[in-house]
Order: structure tokens, then C-alpha cells, then sequence
């Protein structure tokens, strides 16, 4: 999932302030699974601004609607019924549903409010870790399933770098080592051998792209 995190209701204030009416907008997806912007999330933060406004004299309408996807344009087109009807978006989702809003209905001002973080798993409510960076090029076939590209923070292909102390990296403290833990799993598999090649340097354009990626043509919107 892409882990989110909601923004401070100052940060959100700040964006909204001289709009008359504006709409919340939440996410039944990875938002959802961080507890950020589901149906009840949505319903809270309508209540802080409300009663923030209300404590400054001030009256704001908000809309409030939770789309299936906002990273997904079928969903994303759920809103144009009703864009008319409202100044301004604030969107609970991802950066890729803000930005899909933001093209599809660029006469709309859009604000997030979340920040997005990173894409994780998350291993219990409130503990999400970072497991893929999206490289374009997954080499975990060959690492037994752990990603130095994420979890290493010097991106060895080659590791380890020689730094690690018991397991624990030498960048931040009680950082496993994820080079050492490559290591004992494909020694317990007697796989180790599978170290012996030399990863040349990675071809980084995957990972950073020449500009934005695509698998194919983007339909245009309208
Ligand atoms: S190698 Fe690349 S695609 Fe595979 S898990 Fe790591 S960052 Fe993600
Ligand atoms: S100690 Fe391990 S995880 Fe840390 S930088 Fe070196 S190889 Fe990477």
C-alpha cells in the first residue's frame, strides 16, 4: 500500500482559507488501510474544521464523498456530477490521486491534505515499513526476496559494504543490515553461490526515468 499521513489541520486551514465551499475527498484504498482517509476519517476532519471555523466566527460549507480510487480515473470521474457545487478540493489520498485530480478537473483548486510517505506493508494498525522504491528493474529474484534498493541505505548491489556490526547497519542505528540478512538467508538455503556474481553498476534510468513513466499513450482526459 502507499502509506499516508494526514496533514496538521493547520496546514489544511491555511489551504482553504477564502474559499466558501469547498469538498473532502477520501480514499477506500491504500488510505483507507492507514486509517486516513476512510468514510469515519473524513467525517472527523469535516467536525475539526467545523468547529475551528466556528471558534473563529467563520462558516465554511463542506461537501464530504469517499471514492472507491482516486488513482484510478473511472472513480475519479465519480465528482463531475456535482464539481459546480463546490470551490475547492481537499483530498485524504495518495499524491497520484491528487495529481489525477488535479488534471481532470483543472478548473478546481486541489490541496492535499496528507502527506504521502512511502509504499509499505503494513504489520500491524499505526506500523507500516517501507519494502519497494519502484526501481523498474526488481532484482529480489537473486537476493531471496529482500530489497537492498530499498533497505540498504547506500543501494549496495554488491554488499555487504563492510560496515555492518552485528547485523546492524552502520548508518542508523538499529538499522538491520539488510546485506546481512540476504547473507544467512541464502546460506540457509545453500545458496550462497548466488553472491559470487558481480552486479554491474544498475541501470538507474528504470528507477529515476527520463521524466515520467509510462507503460503506454495516457488517454487524454477530456
Ligand atoms: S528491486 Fe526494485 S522493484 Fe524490486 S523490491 Fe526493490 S525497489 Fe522494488
Ligand atoms: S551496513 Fe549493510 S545496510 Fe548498512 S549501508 Fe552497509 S550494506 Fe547497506
Amino acid at each position: 500500500m502507499i502509506v499516508v499521513k494526514r496533514k496538521p489541520l493547520e496546514e489544511i486551514l491555511s489551504y482553504i482559507e477564502g474559499h466558501d465551499k469547498i469538498l473532502l475527498l477520501g480514499c477506500q484504498e491504500c488510505p483507507y488501510g492507514c486509517a486516513t482517509a476512510g468514510e469515519d476519517e473524513v467525517k472527523k476532519l469535516v467536525e475539526e474544521i467545523k468547529n475551528k471555523m466556528k471558534n473563529l466566527g467563520k462558516f465554511i460549507e463542506i461537501s464530504e464523498k469517499t471514492l472507491i480510487r482516486l488513482c484510478e480515473l473511472q472513480y475519479v470521474k465519480g465528482i463531475n456530477d456535482f464539481k459546480n457545487e463546490f470551490e475547492a478540493v481537499v483530498t485524504l489520498s495518495c499524491g497520484v490521486g491528487i495529481n489525477l485530480i488535479a488534471d481532470v478537473y483543472p478548473e478546481i483548486e486541489v490541496y492535499p491534505g496528507v502527506n504521502t510517505l512511502f509504499m509499505g506493508a503494513k504489520l500491524r494498525k499505526g506500523i507500516y515499513v517501507e519494502k519497494c522504491r519502484a526501481c523498474g528493474d526488481c532484482i529480489v529474484g537473486y537476493t531471496a526476496g529482500l530489497c537492498p534498493i530499498t533497505r540498504c541505505p547506500k543501494n549496495m548491489l554488491n554488499g555487504p559494504c563492510g560496515g555492518s556490526k552485528n547485523g546492524v547497519c552502520e548508518v542508523r542505528k538499529g538499522l538491520p543490515c539488510v546485506w546481512d540478512q540476504i547473507i544467512r538467508r541464502l546460506k540457509k538455503r545453500g545458496k550462497l553461490e548466488k553472491l559470487m556474481e558481480i552486479w554491474e553498476a544498475k541501470d538507474w534510468r528504470s528507477f529515476y526515468g527520463e521524466g515520467i513513466r509510462e507503460l503506454r499513450e495516457v488517454e487524454s482526459w477530456k
